[in-house]
This record gives structure tokens, C-alpha cells and sequence, in this order.
């Protein structure tokens, strides 16, 4: 065997990871590195040249060392300085960049998510600082797409409660005073997802995140509760076919929910065994969050470069 440069370790072929914590480092060794990438990304891709808007012209811009250590460039022939933090979620923050990018490293390379009790662990920062480190990721850079998903493939739709319903329990809404969430899934096969909380279950509330998502035409499949009834009038035209789970039906030949209940089940597992309780008011973010996951399998760029290419532009 030829011998091993243990300072360049190479990743295994077997390994399913895109991107490792060795890339991550390799890329971003350190805070300046951040900063310089956000200043190139944002105003001067030769790290030299960016468009003054005080000159209206093309100038040459420099950092000055300054005792306060200011995050700007400023322009040599005017002194107007530019802020690569400004308009991103790192503006106002205290906190390292490097520690973002690494917060942002870790909540795209986990699967089943992870916890500000964690994130706090890992960065060295206040809970209530890794707190918000994540809520802002998950809220500003995870959000979802508003397209509607390819024709071609079946698409599943499934609503659940969360913290509600399981597999074999009766079905239906529960009582007004119920603290359960009421969540709509989309997901096409071989496809996105989109997931979001609604305040109910009632058609007119459904039918217009359905029809936002769904292509006319589109072959859907749902369980049997009534509301989705109309699914296959309108204008829209879809084929629709249901599964009868009340009576222990889950797939008849290719009609089934089954990839719904995969993403519901694992998000549920995340968000049970991670976060533990989630409020009304955050959930979205957390769905945010599984569903950005999910839908970046499909894309063969590393996650965290993505979410990076995000938080740029
Ligand atoms: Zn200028």
C-alpha cells in the first residue's frame, strides 16, 4: 500500500458525505477568509475592483487596518465604505463569521437536525446566541420555493397534526382548543417537497397551497379524508386517486402516500427527539428546515455551498 499523507486526509469513496468538516476547514480556515469570501461574492470578485455608488464608477476599494477592526472596504477615491455584512444575517451580530459559516455547515450536513442546545456546545456561544444563529438560517436561508413542482411524476398530498395523529389512531380534526398544528405536505415522487402549517384543514384553505404547487393535469394521490373530494374538478383537471387508511388500506399498486409519510415520519422524529416541543409560531422554520434537506438530495452541489450561495446574495 502506498503510504497515507495523514495531513491530507482523502475522502473515502464509499463515504456519502459531499462536503466534510476537512473540506469545510480547507475552504474556510478562518474568520478573515469569511469575510474576504462574502467581500468577493457581494462587491469585488478580484477582491479589488467594486462598483463605488458614491463614484458611480468602477474603483479601486482597500481595508485599512483600524484599531476597531472594521468589517468594510473603502473606496480610494472617495472613502465611501461598503459592508460585505450589511443586508446578510450576519449584519449586527457579534459573533464570528467563522462560527456562522460552521453553525451553517453543521445544519446542512446533519440529517435529523440539531439543537441550539448543541450548536451552543459546539460554537462556545450563549444558548440564546445559538438560538438565534439557527432560528435565522432556518427562517431566512432555508425557506421554501413558491414554484410549482415538475409535470411528470405523481405528486402525494398529506396533511397531519403535529404532534397529532399516528398511523392507526381514528383519524379527523382535533377539537378547537387543541394545541396540535395542522400541517399540509406536497411532495412530488423522485421529487420536492413543500410542507407548511396551516391554520385548518378546510378546502378553501388547502386547495389554493395545492393548486400553487400542483400543475394541472398532474396525477395525485391523497388518503380519503373529504376534503380533497373535488381534487379531480376544476379547471385544473387532476387525476385523482385515494387510499383508504380508515379501512387499513396503505398502497394499492402505485396509489399510496407513502413518500409523504416518510418525510412526516422523519421530521417528526427529528423534531420530537431534537427540539423536543415546538410552538405554533416556530414550527414553519423546523419544516423549513426538513424540507430544505430533503429537496437538496436532488442537488449534486455540497448543501452547505448552497446555503452559503443564500446567505450571499
Ligand atoms: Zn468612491
Amino acid at each position: 500500500m502506498p503510504p497515507v499523507n495523514r495531513n491530507k486526509p482523502v475522502r473515502a469513496a464509499s463515504s456519502e458525505s459531499e462536503y466534510t468538516l476537512m473540506d469545510f476547514m480547507r475552504e474556510f480556515p478562518d474568520d478573515a477568509t469569511c469575510l474576504e469570501h462574502l467581500w468577493r461574492t457581494r462587491f469585488a470578485p478580484d477582491g479589488e475592483h467594486a462598483r463605488c455608488p458614491k463614484c458611480v464608477e468602477t474603483r479601486v476599494f482597500k481595508r485599512y487596518e483600524t484599531t476597531q477592526q472594521r468589517q468594510s472596504w473603502t473606496c480610494t477615491a472617495c472613502g465611501h465604505h461598503l459592508h460585505p455584512l450589511a443586508g446578510t444575517i450576519f449584519a449586527k451580530s457579534s459573533t464570528s463569521l467563522h462560527l456562522w459559516f460552521y453553525a451553517m455547515y453543521l445544519m446542512t450536513s446533519t440529517r435529523c437536525g440539531i439543537s441550539a442546545k448543541q450548536l451552543e456546545r459546539e460554537l462556545g456561544v450563549t444558548y440564546k446566541t445559538a438560538w438565534r444563529m439557527a432560528y435565522l438560517i432556518r427562517n431566512k436561508l432555508m425557506t421554501q420555493g413558491t414554484e410549482p413542482m415538475d409535470s411528470g411524476n405523481p405528486v402525494e398530498i398529506d396533511e397531519m397534526y403535529m404532534g397529532g395523529r399516528r398511523r392507526g389512531t381514528p383519524r379527523g380534526r382535533p377539537g378547537p382548543d387543541s394545541h396540535k398544528t395542522p400541517v399540509l405536505g406536497i411532495v412530488q415522487r423522485a421529487g420536492r417537497v413543500a410542507a407548511m402549517t396551516v391554520p385548518n384543514v378546510k378546502r378553501a384553505t388547502l386547495f389554493p397551497n395545492i393548486r400553487q404547487y400542483v400543475l394541472p393535469k398532474s396525477t395525485v394521490y391523497t388518503d380519503e379524508l373529504a376534503v380533497y373530494n373535488t381534487l379531480d374538478r376544476g379547471r385544473k383537471g387532476y387525476h385523482h386517486r385515494r387510499v383508504n387508511h380508515s379501512e387499513g388500506v396503505y398502497v394499492s399498486g402505485d396509489v399510496h402516500t407513502n413518500t409523504m409519510e416518510g418525510f412526516w415520519s422523519l421530521t417528526k422524529r427529528g423534531i420530537g427527539g431534537v427540539y423536543h416541543a415546538v410552538s405554533k409560531k416556530h414550527l414553519q422554520g423546523y419544516l423549513n428546515e426538513y424540507a430544505w434537506r430533503y429537496n437538496e438530495r436532488l442537488n449534486p452541489r455540497a448543501k452547505f455551498s448552497t446555503l452559503l450561495r443564500r446567505a450571499v446574495r
